[in-house]
């Protein structure tokens, strides 16, 4: 999913913005970099602030116009400091995120950022299927290109772990329910029927007479105490049988004793 973001920047003045994109993308785990029209190609001082990341910077694809830079795209969202007299949908960097790692999954996606005087034209605004803005200090509200980036690919990331986990649980969940199953098909099943559960509790009770710990006359309600212990812990087949034999081996150690 990662790989069908796209981050896009529009005719960068400062190719130390870009290199420093390029760092803030591989830390969150992108590297589609897409320059429309630099006004400075990366040079060796973009290249330091990429530091780990000039990979980023050297597969960097470079076209002309943001069209061409978003064409094969099925989601495009632009990204701008302040609101402007454009109304547009608008999304805030999480459901930003949320959105990206949705729809990342069947098509490529871009995330576009403007120049660092001026932002996107209205024109450019308007090829997109979203706005978003990071809700900065409203007195000042624009940050740094790189920093936009880092902050926007952040939210990107967060949504795709959060969405890795719900599917391992979810794949752990099937896992269990197939175990469940495969204990059915071999006749054992994952509660027990009540018939042996009472068998339990039966040879429970008489192994704790035997060590003295229930009074015969005075039984009390240990085994209501117990009863609501195990049925709230619903003890398998193999955890019942364990259990068995340590009330077994409990009774052999009494009778021993004696
Ligand atoms: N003076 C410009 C600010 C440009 S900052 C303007 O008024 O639009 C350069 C780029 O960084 C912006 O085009 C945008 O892509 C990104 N950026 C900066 N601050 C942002 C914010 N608060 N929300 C979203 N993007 C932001």
């Amino acid at each position: 999913m990662l790989d069908n973001v796209r981050i896009v920047l529009v005719n960068t003045s400062d190719c130390r913005n870009i290199g420093s994109a390029a760092r803030a993308m591989k830390t969150m785990g992108l590297k589609n970099l897409v320059l429309v029209d630099p006004k400075e190609m990366p040079n060796g001082q973009a290249q330091a602030l990429a530091a780990g990341a000039t990979d980023v910077l050297a597969n960097a694809k470079v076209v002309s116009t943001m069209k061409e830079a978003i064409q094969d795209c099925g989601l495009v969202v632009g990204t701008s400091a302040r609101s402007r007299t454009l109304p547009w949908p608008m999304l805030d960097p999480r459901g930003c995120g949320k959105q990206m790692t949705i729809e990342g999954k069947d098509y490529p996606v871009a995330l576009v950022f403007g120049r660092e005087s001026s932002g996107l034209t209205n024109d450019e605004l308007q090829l997109c299927h979203y706005h978003v803005a990071i809700p900065a200090n409203p007195e000042y509200s624009s940050l740094n290109l790189a920093m936009a980036v880092q902050t926007l690919s952040y939210e990107i990331r967060m949504n795709f772990l959060e969405d890795e986990q719900a599917q391992f649980s979810k794949a752990d969940t099937d896992k269990k329910t197939e175990a469940c199953e495969d204990e059915l098909a071999d006749g054992e099943s994952k509660y027990q029927l009540v018939e042996e559960t009472e068998r339990f509790y039966d040879h429970f009770e008489t192994a704790m007479q035997g060590t003295g710990f229930i009074q015969p006359k005075h039984p009390g309600i240990i085994m209501t105490k117990v009863r609501r212990l195990f049925n709230r812990a619903r003890p398998d087949g193999k955890e019942l049988k364990m259990l068995r034999g340590i009330l077994a081996s409990i009774d052999k150690a009494v009778k021993n004793s004696k």
